[in-house]
C-alpha cells in the first residue's frame, strides 16, 4: 500500500491523525435443512415453536448428534477461505443462562475449531486489494428468540431458531477504515453465497456481525483496547458503527481518558453505539468439551472430495473473465460480486456463442457487460429487485443483442425494447416485428434522404470533404429522417461514397 492510500484512511483528530484497527466475528446461519444437532427443520417464518424437537428444547436425557451436512457446509466454507481444515475438532459446553436458550449452555468449539487460518482478498474502489486474514471458523448453536412485545404481562420464546447451526468466523484485526469492514462483509457474503454455505440474507439474521475497534496512532505496533459492537445485521449499520466508535474512542483519548474494554450495542435510529456491558460484568464460560459429544474426526478424503467438487469463487472467476474474456479488472470486479448477476452475464453470453466466434471474444462479452452493468442494474436498482428476480431473462438480453450486432435494430431501439421485455415480456425478434422497430439498412431506402439532405447544404458538403469529422453532423440528419430507423454505419458508408471521402 503507498503512503497516500495508508493516509487517506486515517482519521483526524484534535492531536492529529489516528488509526482505526478493525476486526470482525461474523455469525452465518448454515444452510442445510436440519438443526446441527437434531432433525428440526430450519425453514424461516414457521409458527412460533412449530420447528422444536425434544433435543432443541433441552429435554432430560436427550443426546445430540452431529448432521454431516452441516460438517460438509462447514468444511466447504474454509476452503472457499482458502483456509486450514483441521482434521480433527471438538465441541465444548460454553455456560450461560438466557432464557431462550433451554439447554442452560450452547455448543460450540473452543480450543479445537473445525477450521484454522485462511484469508480473504477485497478489492477496494480505488484499486486496492486488501488481503484479511481469517483467525478460524467453528461450529456452534444458535439460540431462540424471546419476545417482549407480544404480551403486557409477560415474556413469550420462540425456540425454531434454537439449535440451527451457525458458522462464526473470526477475522483478523487487518481491517483499517470503515468501508474496509463493508467491502469485507459483502466479499465474505459473496463467498458464501457462491458456496451455498449460508444464505446471506442478512434481513433475516442469516448473516450477523460483531464489530471489534479500536483506535492508535501511526505507527504504533500495539493494538489499544478494543470495543466490541455486537449483533449488526447490515452492512450499512456496521459501517455506521465503526465510523462513531473510532470517533468515540479518539475524542476520550484525546480528552485524556482512557478506553474501557466493553461491549457495546449500535442504535441505528440515533447513528451512535452505547455501552451494553463492561469487561469485569463480562461472562464466565467455562467451556469444557461436551461429553455427549465425540471429538469430531474428518477423513483427508472426505475434504479432498469437497475441495474437488467446489464451484467456482469470485476471485477465480474474476481472473477467468479478465483472461478469456478480455475483460478489464474493474467490470470484472463488478460482474463476481453478486453470484446472480455473474450467471445472468455468462448465461447470456453463452447464448452468443456464434456471434462471440464471429466478432470476438471480447467484443462481444464486452457488450453484454456493458448491457448487464447498464440497462439491466439500472432498472432492477429502480424497481429494487434482485437479479434472480429479473423479469428479463438472460435469453432476452442474448436475443435483444444478437439482433443489434446483426444490425437489425440499433441501441437507441434496443434500450426501448429492453423497456419493453421489462414491463410486458415477449420475445425480441416478435416485438421487433410487430412494431415496425427494424432498421432500415437497405440503401435504397436511404438513398433519396441522403441525396436530399447533400442537396440542401452544399456548405457543409465542403466542410466534411477538407474535415472529415465533419460528416457526423450529416448522419445525425439522416437518422432523424428516417424516423430513427436508419442504421448509422450504413448512412455513414453510404455518405462517404457520395461526398467522396
Ligand atoms: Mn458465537
Amino acid at each position: 500500500m503507498d503512503a497516500a492510500a495508508k493516509k487517506s484512511k486515517l482519521i483526524k483528530g484534535t492531536t492529529g491523525d489516528w488509526e482505526v484497527v478493525i476486526g470482525l466475528e461474523v455469525h452465518a446461519q448454515v444452510t442445510s435443512e436440519a438443526k446441527l444437532f437434531s432433525g428440526a427443520s430450519t425453514a424461516f417464518g414457521g409458527e412460533p415453536n412449530s420447528h422444536v424437537s425434544l433435543v432443541d428444547a433441552a429435554m432430560p436425557g436427550m443426546l445430540p448428534v452431529i448432521n454431516a451436512e452441516c460438517v460438509r457446509q462447514a468444511v466447504r466454507t474454509g476452503l472457499g477461505l482458502k483456509a486450514q481444515i483441521n482434521l480433527k475438532s471438538v465441541f465444548d459446553r460454553k455456560n450461560y443462562f438466557y432464557p431462550d436458550l433451554p439447554q442452560g449452555y450452547q455448543i460450540s468449539q473452543y480450543k479445537s475449531p473445525i477450521v484454522g487460518e485462511g484469508e480473504v482478498l477485497v478489492d477496494m474502489p480505488d484499486g486496492e486489494t486488501v488481503r484479511v486474514g481469517i483467525e478460524r471458523l467453528h461450529l456452534e448453536q444458535d439460540a431462540g428468540k424471546s419476545l417482549h412485545d407480544q404480551n403486557p404481562s409477560m415474556s413469550l420464546v420462540d425456540l425454531n431458531r434454537a439449535g440451527v447451526a451457525l458458522m462464526e468466523i473470526v477475522s483478523k484485526p487487518d481491517l483499517r477504515s470503515a468501508d474496509e469492514a463493508k467491502a469485507y462483509v459483502a466479499k465474505l457474503r459473496a463467498i458464501l453465497r457462491y458456496l451455498g454455505t449460508c444464505d446471506g440474507d442478512m434481513e433475516k439474521g442469516s448473516l450477523r456481525a460483531d464489530v471489534n475497534v479500536s483506535v492508535r496512532k501511526p505507527g504504533e505496533q500495539k493494538y489499544n483496547t478494543r470495543c466490541e459492537i455486537k449483533n449488526l445485521n447490515s452492512i450499512n449499520f456496521i459501517g455506521q458503527a465503526a465510523q462513531y466508535e473510532a470517533r468515540r474512542q479518539i475524542d476520550i483519548l484525546e480528552d485524556g481518558g482512557t478506553i474501557e474494554q466493553e461491549t457495546r450495542l449500535f442504535d441505528p435510529d440515533k447513528g451512535e453505539t452505547r455501552s451494553m456491558r463492561s469487561k469485569e460484568e463480562a461472562h464466565d464460560y467455562r467451556y469444557f468439551p461436551d461429553p455427549d459429544l465425540l471429538p469430531l474426526e474428518l477423513s483427508p478424503a472426505l475434504v479432498e472430495d469437497l475441495r474437488n467438487n467446489l464451484p467456482e469463487l469470485p476471485d477465480e472467476k474474476k481472473a477467468r473473465f479478465m483472461r478469456d474474456l478480455g475483460m478489464n479488472e474493474a467490470n470484472a470486479a463488478v460482474l463476481v460480486s453478486d453470484k446472480d448477476a455473474a450467471h445472468f452475464f455468462e448465461a447470456a453470453l453463452a447464448k452468443l456463442d456464434e456471434k462471440a466466434k464471429k466478432m470476438g471474444v471480447p467484443r462481444v462479452a464486452g457488450e453484454v457487460s456493458k448491457w448487464v452493468q447498464g440497462e439491466l442494474f439500472a432498472a432492477l436498482n429502480r424497481e429494487g429487485i434482485e437479479v434472480a428476480d429479473s423479469p428479463v431473462s438472460p435469453e432476452q438480453m442474448a436475443i435483444l443483442l444478437w439482433l443489434m450486432f446483426d444490425n437489425e435494430i440499433n441501441t437507441t431501439m434496443a434500450k426501448d425494447i429492453f423497456k419493453i421485455i421489462w414491463s410486458e415480456g415477449g420475445d425480441p425478434r416478435t416485438i421487433v416485428e410487430q412494431r415496425g422497430l427494424k432498421q432500415v439498412t437497405d440503401l435504397s431506402a436511404i438513398e433519396k434522404i441522403v441525396d436530399d439532405i447533400l442537396a440542401k447544404n452544399p456548405d457543409k458538403v465542403a466542410d466534411a470533404k477538407s474535415n472529415p469529422k465533419a460528416i457526423g453532423w450529416f448522419v445525425g440528419q439522416v437518422i432523424k429522417a428516417s424516423g430513427g430507423k436508419a442504421n448509422p454505419q450504413a448512412v455513414n458508408d453510404l455518405l462517404k461514397k457520395k461526398i467522396g471521402i
